[in-house]
């Protein structure tokens, strides 16, 4: 992978609380990767080292092998977009679009041809005369947006910028934001915490937890391979179930009577993650629903399993209410063995 963005080492501190702890990633120009992680994992953090709103400890940034620490952020050409759109108030949707234009001088004839160019691509037609108050949270983050690439960045930083939009805005501009990143295909960088967000519109995802970098990989690829228990526990909804176990002789007992093979891994304890999807109807565990959850076109079903809670989604047409018999079979690939100390995936094989 040619790295168009690259951390390097990055150690961020306030004072003796370690935001960044040896933060190493790269990121091809023309992707779009999103930040992912709980509350204060450091996300806003590793934008502010971009952007040049913050400088390093330890560490290099790079932009195009170019060493940006030390150089402020109007000499970067990174800009930052915030959840709260920021726009001047005072100034028309034409002129905060144009502002960065203008600061270069800019003739009118080339402002008025790249606004124009910006209303097209954002749905803004004919609102430019408007003051950001006469415009709804979706429009402005619009032209918040458009303000940001009308100046051709290299880099497009968006810090939560759906954050403040309601869920169907959210959605809308979800898909606004993609379809403009594919049309101009300037490399983005987007923070969220919301997983389900993060899955639907970024080619990777960068998941971090208290400053370190758990993965890095394509959505579908860190749901179906987590690296670690906190990935697989962060991706899903409903989430994962853990069990602490024990492999014997090459198998774990889930049950008395339901077993599962597992190649690789040393007789011990483990910790088995079993997705709720991975479940189905089958010859296997005999058990006895707990709950029953319409859930639209499926049923989450809630059962006991070596002393935990497990959930199950299965198809609509299973039926089923509390107390009902049910038997259940596995999808050995959405089960995943872990470390029960460090948490680790352990590079065992789950058969069923
Ligand atoms: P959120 O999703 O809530 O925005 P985040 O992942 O973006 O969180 P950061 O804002 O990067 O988290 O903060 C990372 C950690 O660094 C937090 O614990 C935060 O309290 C701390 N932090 C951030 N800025 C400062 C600062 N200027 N001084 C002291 N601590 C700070």
């Amino acid at each position: 992978m040619d790295a168009y963005i690259e951390f390097r080492n990055v150690v961020k501190k306030f004072d003796d609380f370690v935001a960044l702890d040896h933060v190493s990633l790269q990121i091809p120009k023309g992707a779009f990767v999103t930040l992912l992680g709980p509350s204060g994992c450091g996300k806003t953090t590793l934008m502010r080292q971009l952007a040049g709103f913050s400088e390093p400890e330890e560490g290099d940034v790079l932009v195009d092998g170019k060493r940006m620490n030390g150089l402020p952020p109007f000499k970067r050409n990174t800009p930052l977009v915030f959840q709260e759109y920021a726009l001047f108030p005072h100034m028309t949707v034409y002129e905060n679009i144009s502002y960065g234009l203008k600061l270069k001088k800019a003739p009118k004839e080339e402002k008025d041809r790249k606004v124009a160019e910006m209303l097209e691509m954002f749905n803004l037609q004919g609102l430019d005369g408007r003051f950001p108050k006469q415009l709804s949270g979706g429009q402005q983050q619009r032209v918040a947006i458009a303000r940001a690439l009308v100046k051709r960045p290299d880099i497009l930083l968006l810090d939560e910028p759906l954050s403040n939009l309601d869920a169907r805005l959210r959605l809308e501009m979800r898909e606004e934001i993609r379809r403009i990143q594919t049309e101009t295909g300037v490399t983005t960088v987007f923070v969220t915490h919301d997983q389900e967000e993060a899955m639907s519109i970024t080619d990777e995802i960068v998941l971090m937890r208290t400053g370190v970098v758990q993965q890095q990989c394509p959505p579908q690829q860190m749901y179906l391979n987590p690296a670690n228990r906190f990935v697989a526990g962060f991706l899903g909804n409903p989430p994962i179930n853990f069990f602490r176990l024990d492999v014997c002789g090459g198998t774990v007992c889930l049950a008395e009577d339901y077993m599962l093979r597992v190649h690789g891994a040393a007789d011990g304890p483990v910790l088995v993650g079993i997705r709720p999807e991975a479940w189905r109807l089958g010859q296997g565990l005999r058990t006895a629903a707990e709950a029953v959850e319409m859930r639209g076109k499926d049923l989450l079903v809630t059962f006991s399993l070596a002393g935990e809670r497990a959930r199950a989604i299965l198809d609509i047409t299973a039926g089923g209410a509390a107390g009902d018999a049910v038997e259940l079979t596995l999808e050995p690939r959405l089960v995943y063995i872990f470390d029960p100390e460090t948490g680790a995936r352990l590079d065992a094989e789950v058969a069923g």
